[in-house]
């Protein structure tokens, strides 16, 4: 049985990582087959996006140095790898043609001030193309048969470019035709995360992060019997431990725990991930590159029995939107009009309260969307502003979601309780609380300034003294 392998950017980040990469990936290909799928060396996505933006903003000094800027990590890493001869030649002008599209799409932004989303996808995707050349090459080199697979030739998506779905049914046509005849060789597919591409065959990303998806739409698509996840944290912790440095890797986590953790943003797992391997009941590993003996964290059905809290996440970053009404209008239709004008943006939306008055609706979405989302509420809202049917549309900015995350929580009486009295223990003002609940997640918004003592907090009083 084939397993997925995927190796994220600080996995991929320097040529010493890579040679460990690489070396795991050797041991288990000698015992089965394997695909590999990766990121873009650390930074590289985030520095594609900023020569982009400096491209849009006319900026042609930062056109002029984005080159050198994306090729020499890579160049770097290449020389330390494979030595000066055929092989690495080869490798290098391979590196030397994707950045020549790379700097010549920059300067047709440049040229044109634009940067529409598929532009952009396409520009990011150069980050997962280029490490995957190089990772091959290596392996290679040590006596590995390994291939680079660009993701455009197998992940099929819809044209939600920045965003795409995958289309499940055609991936699998495609993996057959481009994967299975490459393992039934005995050949390690190299293939690029991030990204797959339109029916069309225009390149388009899966979100940020989205190499995980990656890894469990082909980890579907071949019926792997297991998606490895390798990163730089030993497994799915009971808060991010840059935040919690005591936090625990957890053994064992069911899909939806992982979902929910992932969504309330726990960076360590793209929230999409689980539900291709969920589908045929593939399961999922996250393992430390660094640390490969480490148990790691298993997500499948089963979880680890128990306290029902099992870890606290948070995101950072958002701002709450409230529309007041006056009670002249109804509600109800209040809400139809918030959730078209806003879906009209495509701003998230991660949660949504309605003050007890039933005269005001706040939700709260990413700080970077707020603006969008005010423009579009300004413009469905005109007349009743004019006519003070609305009295007002206004934002809190520098708020952040805090979670309280676990399966059969709400069969657990007493926990939200406990959570709020925490909260005030710690003399935390807590901005608002989700409508509803939900069976995995007790969540609710705070003031930025408080993340850390929240998480903190919580920790202690449902995991550290458990
Ligand atoms: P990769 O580049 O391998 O995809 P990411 O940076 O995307 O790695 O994700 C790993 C990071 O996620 C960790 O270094 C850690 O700081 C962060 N993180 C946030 N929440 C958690 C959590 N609950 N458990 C583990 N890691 C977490
Ligand atoms: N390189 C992409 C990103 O930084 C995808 C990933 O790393 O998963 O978002
Ligand atoms: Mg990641």
């Amino acid at each position: 049985m084939t397993r997925v392998m995927k190796f994220g950017g600080t996995s991929v980040g320097d040529a010493a990582a890579m040679r460990r990469t690489a070396a795991i990936l050797e041991e288990h290909h000698a015992r089965e087959p394997v695909v590999a799928v990766v990121s873009a060396m650390s930074g590289m996505t985030n520095l594609l996006l900023e020569c982009g933006a400096a491209a849009v903003a006319g900026d042609s000094e930062s056109v002029e140095t984005a080159r050198a800027l994306i090729l020499t990590p890579h160049r770097r890493a290449l020389t330390e790898l494979v030595p000066a001869g055929e092989r690495r030649r080869q490798t290098s002008a391979t590196l030397g043609s994707l950045v020549d599209e790379a700097t010549r799409l920059l300067y047709s932004v440049y040229v044109l001030r634009e940067l529409s989303p598929r532009a952009k996808d396409r520009l990011v995707s150069f980050g997962e193309r280029m490490s995957s050349a190089i990772l091959a090459s290596y392996l290679n080199e040590i006596g590995v048969a390994a291939q680079q697979v660009e993701a455009d030739r197998v992940i099929v998506t819809d044209g939600v470019f920045g965003n795409a779905s995958p289309l499940l049914e055609e991936t699998r046509e495609r993996a057959a035709e481009v994967l299975t005849p490459a393992l039934a060789d005995g050949v390690l597919p190299v293939v690029t995360g991030f990204f797959g591409a339109t029916v069309e065959g225009l390149t388009a990303t899966l979100g940020r992060g989205g190499s995980d998806f990656s890894a469990s739409i082909l980890g579907n698509a071949v019926d792997a019997s297991e998606i490895w996840i390798w990163t730089d944290v030993d497994g799915v912790m009971t808060a991010d431990p840059r935040i919690v440095p005591s936090a625990r890797t957890l053994s064992a986590i069911s899909y939806s725990e992982a979902t929910e953790l992932a969504y309330f943003g726990a960076k360590v797992i793209h929230p999409k991930t689980m539900y291709p391997a969920e589908e045929r009941a593939i399961p999922v590993w996250i393992k430390n590159t660094f640390e490969p003996d480490a148990p790691g964290t298993r997500i499948s059905v089963e979880h680890e029995a128990g306290y029902s809290a099992k870890a606290i996440a948070s995101i950072s970053g958002l701002a709450i939107v409230t529309v007041e009404g006056r009670g002249l209008i109804d509600v109800s239709q209040v809400t139809t009009r918030i959730f078209s004008a806003v879906g009209r943006t495509e701003a998230n939306v991660y949660m949504i309260s309605q003050a007890s008055s039933q005269h005001s609706v706040s939700f709260v979405v990413g700080g970077a969307d707020r603006a969008s989302v005010l423009a579009a509420l300004g413009a469905e809202f005109r007349e009743d502003l004019d006519h003070q049917r609305v009295l007002s549309l206004s934002e809190e900015r520098d708020v952040a979601i805090v979670a309280v995350v676990g399966a059969g929580m709400r069969g657990t009486p007493g926990v939200a309780g406990q959570v709020f009295a925490t909260m005030g223990a710690e003399e935390i003002n807590i901005v608002a609380i989700a409508q509803g609940s939900s069976e995995l997640n007790i969540s609710f918004v705070v003031e930025e300034t408080d993340v850390s003592a929240a998480v903190g907090a919580l920790h202690r009083a449902f995991i550290a003294d458990v």
